[in-house]
């Protein structure tokens, strides 16, 4: 029977265990001196080696040929452990088992006594999951459990195992391996089962599978099963989408020649990156290349990279300055922060270009300027560039909330329309959007922009919200108070020029209504929070409330 790569390769015995070498140490002396604790919490991430480690000390306290406290990993109990099949070595997960019921049969079997070894060991994994009623029903048989009972709880959230818990086990903290460590492993693997590799392969498996041997093991059968008996960067980059030296390749172009570099980055991702990990990978070229610069060549040892990839810092990183590679980093970290929030792939990806586009990169000897100088208005009348670019800055400036709601959307210019999508996940977008007032200032700043425009279509699932051209006019003739963006507070904090055409409403209307101070504050806290303030009252000028004192804001 075939058996994966992972678990043909978990370790067997202590010391075959990668990168976890202060426990296995604290282990093997306790097993060597005969004081085993008769509870363990084994927290650490994922694929660190908790489990195996937790099955090696099974083994250990079990196996007849166990020496110097550590196990044959040969002998029938070893081997029974290693295939699951032993009767008194029980893994429960937490997961699926986190009821107090099940938690009660285990209480119930714990006293009887073992089939066939010296020890039972119970190995619970992803313990955090247990319910409350659970972990008070394993409290006290953690505390005094039955002579020859071992538990393992095994967690990647330490955090969410109660006190109680943790404080009646012993506890151990994995580490996170080392990109390094996994290399070394990978290799030895490789050699073991006697396939070619390409050593820039193994960094760039073992950096995918953050810090987990388990991932990277998966990853390599993966990428063996592609291309036959051979771990090479083609496979590798089939497999994963790209490669860091893709990423690499695309940024050397940035500084000198944009437009290529875009073409390139759009081909990595229509390979099947996602953008968000692109930006990630991004990410961690442009922070290698800033570590590069800023602590010099012995601090690249740090930074876990292949032979090559160093090569490419020390040739890459003079052609960026310090605050260029900074500002780099800030935008990708941004960018990811929307990734997450669920900004889709072609916003950040023209949000990326957008901003890479105004990265000024000085010629050798010039001082560096602001990294981001201002574009220069050559740009061409594009939907997706200056204008729209500058609509979503006037509203990240002056109201946040519809920024975010606009940037998670779908924009389209249909001829005289802009059609504004918003998925059915994110409904309380739509719901700000359409209120009378968002769309009187959105539609505003849209026309400003965009001459033809003279409708805006909210859509959202099958609902539809129309603005157009006679609602803005009814807007205006009618109701005043009602929230424009001529009403904005900026415009009575500047001296009105009348000259100026814009500004000739916010003339007007500071000339129909006196403008107090308050009223600019509530109008403020109101659009930051775009809440509703119902009715300020001042206390000292009750008579005034009824006509003037109270701003409504819907
Ligand atoms: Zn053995």
């Amino acid at each position: 029977m075939y058996v994966s790569l992972y678990r043909k390769y978990r370790p067997g015995r202590f010391d075959d265990v990668v990168g976890q070498d202060g426990i296995v140490r604290v282990l093997k002396n306790s097993l060597r001196s005969g004081r085993v604790a008769h509870a363990f919490l084994f927290s650490g991430p994922r694929g660190c080696g908790k489990t195996s480690v937790a099955r090696i000390l099974a083994k250990a306290l079990n196996c007849p040929n166990s020496a110097d406290g550590e196990p044959c990993d040969n002998c029938y109990v070893c081997n029974s452990i290693s295939t699951g099949e032993c009767l008194d070595v029980i893994e429960i997960d937490g997961a699926s088992n986190r009821g107090i019921e099940e938690i009660r049969n285990l209480k119930a079997q714990i006293g009887l006594a073992s089939f066939s070894l010296p020890y039972k060991v119970y190995i619970i994994d992803e313990v955090h999951m247990l319910t409350d009623a659970a972990f008070n029903a394993l409290l006290k048989t953690l505390e005094e459990p039955p002579m020859q009972v071992v538990f393992v709880l095994a967690t990647t959230e330490p955090d969410k195992v109660p006190l109680t818990i943790r404080s009646r086990c012993l506890c151990f903290y994995f580490n996170r391996l080392l990109t390094s460590d996994i290399v070394r492993r990978l290799r030895q693997v490789a050699q073991e089962e006697g396939f070619a590799f390409e050593e820039e392969a193994l960094w760039e498996l073992a950096r995918q599978s953050d810090g987990s041997l388990r991932d990277a093991l998966t990853l390599a059968e993966q990428a063996l099963s592609l291309q036959e008996g051979n771990l090479s960067m083609e496979s590798i980059a089939m497999l994963l989408g790209s490669t860091r030296g893709k990423i690499e390749e695309a940024i050397k172009l940035i500084p000198h020649n944009p437009p290529q570099a875009f073409v390139k980055i759009k081909e990595i991702l229509s390979k099947g990156l996602s953008v968000e990990r692109f930006l990630e990978m991004a990410f961690a070229v442009f922070r290698d290349m800033w570590a590069y610069k800023s602590y010099g060549k012995d601090f690249a040892v740090e930074l876990e990279l292949s032979d090559r990839e160093i090569k490419f810092l020390e040739e890459e990183s003079p052609f960026w300055k310090d605050d260029v590679l900074l500002s780099c980093m800030r935008l990708c970290g941004e960018l990811c922060l929307q990734a997450k929030l669920g900004v889709k792939d072609d916003i950040l990806f023209g949000l990326f270009l957008s901003q890479m586009d105004r990265v000024d990169f000085p010629s050798a000897g010039e001082s560096p300027p602001l990294p981001l100088k201002p574009k220069a208005e050559n740009v061409t009348e594009s939907f997706t560039t200056a204008p729209w670019q500058e609509i979503m800055k006037q509203a990240g400036e002056e109201m946040l909330p519809l920024y975010c709601a606009l940037i998670c959307s779908k924009v389209t210019l249909d001829e005289k329309r802009i059609v504004i999508e918003i998925s059915e996940r994110r409904r309380f977008d739509f719901n700000l959007l359409k209120l009378s007032r968002n769309l009187a200032y959105l539609y505003g700043l849209i026309t400003k922009r965009f001459n033809d425009v003279t409708e805006i279509i909210l859509k959202c699932g099958v609902d539809e919200v129309k603005y157009s051209d006679e609602q803005e006019k009814a807007q205006m003739e009618g109701d005043a108070e009602g929230f424009r963006q001529e009403e904005l507070p900026q415009a009575f904090e500047e001296e009105p020029q009348p000259h100026e055409e814009g500004l000739k409403p916010a003339v007007k209307l500071a000339e129909r209504r006196e403008v107090k101070e308050e009223d600019i504050v509530l109008q403020r806290i109101a659009m930051y929070l775009n809440g509703d303030v119902l009715m300020y009252k001042k206390l000292d000028e009750e008579e005034n409330i009824e006509e003037d004192g109270g701003v409504e804001v819907e």
